[in-house]
């Protein structure tokens, strides 16, 4: 075949697949610019998914009709003129792609009106080729209409999947914009084959940001939320944080944006999860919706073609400033999950909002944190950062497992294993951090008989076993001597040979984290475990008086390293309720 020059046509219809390939990615490109155009309302109305139309009507600032047929050409905009603009992209759009892409696939209609002029005018785009504007009669803002998506492609239309699959994309797609824009009411309706339109989404714009955000992931979740908020190098990070009760199989409600766009950055995500480390489940995803505003000239949005990715100039000052903020949020909340009266078993209560003050900034003010240095939280209602025992009331340890005792709301049930084991958790994690975990030579060496991938697994953790304080070394294929083993666990009568033995097998069987620092809180964890008391231990009354003390003092000492609750609280509420006195 000659080499020829592909059509102006077929040169957008080839792009058009980076910007458009379902009907929630024109939904998304115009809702977009319905933002861009100050809208405080947009309404979208699909039709079989939107495969069959989809109507996007926006009251922003509307399109002069001498510029109508601009807006659809190619590589068209008005949000950029040099390249110069592209270093600080403030707006959601830039590429001026969007209705070049669109109306090259689909039969696109636009209509406009701005408020200085007297009327609105439409243009019919079809086959790649504008009409000429004609007047009608319209509202101000923008109306697109886009019919029979990909009629021109049908390769592309075969990959769109049912009605109904596009149709919760299309959701998703503006679920994702509006949780951003609280002040910008949406609506979604279907259209329904059968006749009559079903509505999907009807968001009110809110003044309040958080008001927004539980429409969005669940208004049940209210008493569930916590605040994050804090400031550092000129970005500003407002959030909700769930608490760990309420983390997800899925990581469908972790939701991170920068300025108003939804992004999806690994490094953040990990961040987030780090922040929620040894407070849930590893398997799950804690809810979570964080709004970071920076300088647009700190941040890339040309990376991705549909920009769901950003770049930061300073990567890792962001990944601080939100591991910090989530961190300080939960670490200030009291997280000691109530009995379940309803629902689920660690159902935490304590509503958000009731009875607590709004902060300057319009944003709730919810559970709490004194920030540490470098994030300057702006909240107000503090709130206690851990339930108080009274320390002349007899501790009941019940079973020999569970401890029981009153605190200043109720009525506290401990875990004796868990809460000693996050005990010790935290104090080898202190001691490893600031050089102070011992370790004591054997007097004489333990010995362990091993197979060979312990061996190897033994040569590989070396650096991680040396770290921890525990020498030792192969003798000959099958054994492994112990010279050295941190004083800590020998203090709690742990044995070394066992310990080691164990912990290689687990390496042999590659069930330790890659990452060496995840790695190294298995270990401390595991050494943690073996260390606490039992279920089933006698515990006497200064080893109970002392486990309680401690539990004042740790981080997070609500929840065991695994993210198992340590404590569980009946409060008083709960009992008058169950009594029947309420
Ligand atoms: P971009 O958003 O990247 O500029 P688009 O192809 O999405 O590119 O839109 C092209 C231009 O059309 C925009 O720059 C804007 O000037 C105008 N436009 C598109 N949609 C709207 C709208 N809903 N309201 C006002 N102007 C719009
Ligand atoms: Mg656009």
């Amino acid at each position: 075949m000659p080499i020829q020059r592909l059509s102006p046509l077929l040169v957008s219809q080839i792009a058009a697949g980076e910007v458009v390939d379902r009907p929630a990615s024109v939904v998304r490109e115009c809702a977009e610019n319905a933002i861009d155009a100050g809208a405080s309302r947009i309404a979208v109305t699909i039709e079989g998914g939107g495969k069959d139309g989809i109507l996007v009507v926006d009251d922003g600032e509307g399109i002069p009709p001498g510029d109508l047929a601009m807006a659809v050409a190619p590589h068209a905009t008005s949000k950029i003129t040099g390249v110069d603009d592209l270093d600080a992209v403030a707006t959601m759009g830039f590429r001026g792609e969007a209705l070049a892409s669109i109306a090259s696939v689909s039969r696109l209609v636009l209509t406009s009106k701005t408020a200085g002029c007297d009327e609105a005018s439409t243009l019919v785009v079809e086959g790649g080729g504008p009409g000429t504007p004609r007047p009608v009669a319209a509202p101000p803002g923008t109306t697109v209409e886009v019919r029979t998506l990909f009629f021109n492609t049908p390769a592309r239309r075969k990959f769109l999947k049912s009605d109904g699959a596009e149709t919760a994309r299309v959701t998703e797609t503006l679920r994702r914009l509006a949780i951003a824009h609280p002040g910008i009411t949406f609506t979604l309706r279907s259209v329904q084959r059968a006749g009559g339109t079903r509505t999907l989404l009807d968001l009110p714009s809110c003044a309040d940001p958080a008001q927004r955000v539980l429409d969005i992931l669940g208004p049940d979740l209210r008493g569930e939320m916590l605040l994050v908020e804090a400031e550092a190098h000129a970005m500003r990070l407002w959030g909700l944080a769930g608490r760990p009760g309420i983390a997800r199989p899925t990581a469908r409600h972790l939701r991170v944006h920068c300025n108003g766009r939804p992004i999806s950055d690994r490094a953040i995500t990990h961040a987030i999860r780090e922040a929620y480390r040894g407070l849930i489940d590893p398997r799950r995803s804690p809810t979570v919706a964080l709004f970071l505003s920076v300088d647009p000239r700190r941040v890339d949005v040309n990376v991705h073609p549909a920009k769901a990715e950003v770049r930061f100039r300073d990567a890792d000052a962001v990944h601080r400033l939100i591991h910090r903020a989530v961190r300080a949020c939960l670490h200030a909340a009291d997280l000691v999950p109530t009995l379940a009266t309803e629902g689920a078993p660690w159902h935490e209560a304590k509503p958000f909002g009731t009875g607590l003050a709004a902060s300057s900034s319009g944003m709730p003010a919810v559970g709490l944190a004194t920030a540490p240095s470098g994030i300057t939280s702006t909240v107000s209602a503090p709130a206690p950062a851990m339930p108080v025992i009274r320390s002349d009331v007899p501790v009941l340890q019940v079973h020999d497992t569970f401890l029981v005792t009153p605190d200043e709301q109720g009525l506290l049930v401990i875990d004796q294993h868990a809460l000693h084991e996050r005990v010790l958790f935290e104090r080898l994690l202190v001691r490893l951090g600031d050089g102070t975990l011992e370790s004591q030579r054997l007097l004489v060496p333990a010995t362990i008989e091993v197979d060979p991938g312990q061996v190897q697994a033994l040569d590989e953790m070396g650096g991680l076993l040396g770290r921890l304080g525990i020498e030792a070394n192969a003798m000959g294929p099958s054994s492994i001597a112990v010279h050295a083993f941190p004083s800590l666990l020998l203090a709690r009568h742990v044995d070394p040979a066992a310990f080691l033995g164990d912990l290689l097998d687990k390496a042999a069987a590659g069930d330790l984290d890659e990452d060496p620092e995840a790695a190294l809180h298995e270990v401390l964890d595991m050494m943690a475990c073996k260390a606490a008391v039992k279920a089933g231990d006698r515990l006497s009354e200064r080893e109970i008086a002392d486990l309680l003390a401690m539990r004042e003092r740790v981080e997070r000492s609500e929840r065991c390293p695994h993210g198992r609750p340590t404590t569980l609280r009946l409060t008083i509420e709960d009992m008058e309720k169950r009594f029947g006195r309420r």
